[in-house]
């Protein structure tokens, strides 16, 4: 067992520090003020080489999991938000096209939206249907040529800002529940896309938006993967998305324990600073071990992914720990700075509620547990 990172991952990760100084800090009041993240930010991330997805030759090609954890670890302790724009880019929208899109759609799509130059997002849930993904109602009716979508999604991460999405719809009404659903790549600028950027008070600055498509026409080379296989195919890009998801909220869950860290070690109540006392340092303590332990077994799953090992169960206990020790951790880290954590500017007020949303995308706590459940049981007979 060897728990070494690579140098290469550790001299990326202090450009990224760097990287993070000087184009993210900077700015970040004022993107949080605006609730919205230039395109330029996109690009920057695309250039400086933070997507977890390159281009090879004309392929898409994936990069080691760990090194995209830490990278979103790293991101996430600054902004969750920030990380959060990237993730839905890369591990939503472009992992969609990665894995399920022709050769031919990667040779159009692939380069610029590595470069971050095309944005993308994917949109499953709907009103009537989140964790049920297979419950979802879109239509998708075959067309000469294509496919014609109809309906809402919900709840769409940086479906404001995409270029394109990967959407499911139902393709086959008849067919058996697991087999009516398809995935599209679908160019956002088209006629009768319509998008409602929703009022939300997490993951500031990224954007949560409801995409309403009425009448759009999507042509046939842009089904993704197999006609009837889009719940198997939406699930496969979910299972694969929990591991950087529980590195981001991680990445909370360490934010907020460097700003308690420090605000312990400053602040004098009844003459002592909050660190001599010795419940509050053993708070400090007993959080340290619990990131600790979340970390190890985020990076057992990135180890599987990289060794082409089946990580369904690992990543969903990453999602799973890595949710609760965050939710412990912030609402904590929150207390220690006492009133001033409740006021909107402060730099502690996000992090609590950052998790809340984490807790819920990429399948809730429930969903997280009836996976290992299931996988428990696959493995007992
Ligand atoms: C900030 C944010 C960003 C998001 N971004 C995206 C995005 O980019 N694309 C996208 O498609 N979706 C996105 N979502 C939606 C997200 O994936 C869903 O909210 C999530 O899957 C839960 O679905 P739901 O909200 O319909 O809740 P429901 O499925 O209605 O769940 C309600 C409650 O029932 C519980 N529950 C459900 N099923 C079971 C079960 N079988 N056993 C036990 N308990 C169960 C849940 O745990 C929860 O407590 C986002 C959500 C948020 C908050």
């Amino acid at each position: 067992m060897d728990f070494a990172i690579p140098a290469a991952i550790t001299q990326d990760l202090n450009r990224l520090k760097d990287f993070i100084r000087t184009q993210i800090l900077p700015d970040l009041s004022t993107w949080t003020q605006k609730r919205q993240i230039p395109d330029t930010m996109l690009h920057l991330l695309g250039a400086g080489g933070w997507y977890g997805i390159k281009v090879k030759g004309e392929r898409l090609i994936r990069g080691s999991a760990l090194r995209e954890a830490m990278i979103a670890e790293e991101l996430a302790k600054v902004s969750p938000g920030v990380a959060i724009v990237a993730l839905a880019h890369v591990d939503l929208g472009l992992m969609g096209l990665f894995l399920f899109g022709s050769q031919r759609l990667h040779q159009t799509y692939g380069a610029s939206a590595v470069q971050g130059k095309t944005v993308m997002c994917l949109g499953n849930t709907e009103n009537i249907a989140g964790s049920d993904v297979a419950g979802v109602s879109m239509s998708a009716d075959k067309v000469d040529g294509g496919w014609m979508l109809n309906g809402t999604k919900a709840y769409v991460t940086n479906g404001l800002i995409a270029d394109l999405g990967v959407i499911t719809a139902v393709s086959d009404p008849q067919a058996e529940r697991n087999h009516r659903l398809s995935m599209y790549l679908v160019n956002l600028k088209t006629e009768g896309v319509r998008r409602k950027k929703l009022n939300k008070q997490v993951w500031i600055p990224s954007d949560l938006t409801r995409l309403r498509f009425d009448n759009v026409f999507v042509p046939d080379d842009h089904l993704l993967g197999t006609r009837g296989r889009g719940l198997q195919q939406v699930l496969e890009v979910f299972t694969s998305s929990r591991v950087p998801i529980a590195a981001l909220t991680l990445g909370t869950a360490v934010g907020a324990f460097n700003l308690a860290h420090d605000h312990i070690q400053k602040r004098t109540v009844f003459g002592k600073k909050i660190l001599d006392l010795q419940a509050k340092a053993f708070e400090l303590s007993d959080f340290y071990a619990k990131i600790e332990a979340a970390r190890l077994v985020l990076q057992k799953a990135c180890w599987k992914v990289d060794q082409g090992e089946d990580f369904r169960q690992a990543s969903s206990v990453a999602k799973y720990l890595s949710v609760e020790i965050a939710r412990e951790v912030t609402l904590w880290a929150a207390d220690i700075f006492g009133a001033a954590s409740v006021i909107f500017e402060h730099p502690i007020h996000k992090y609590p509620l950052d998790v809340w949303a984490a807790s819920l995308g990429e399948g809730t706590q429930d969903v997280q547990k009836l996976i290992i459940f299931r996988e428990l049981m696959k493995n007992c007979r």
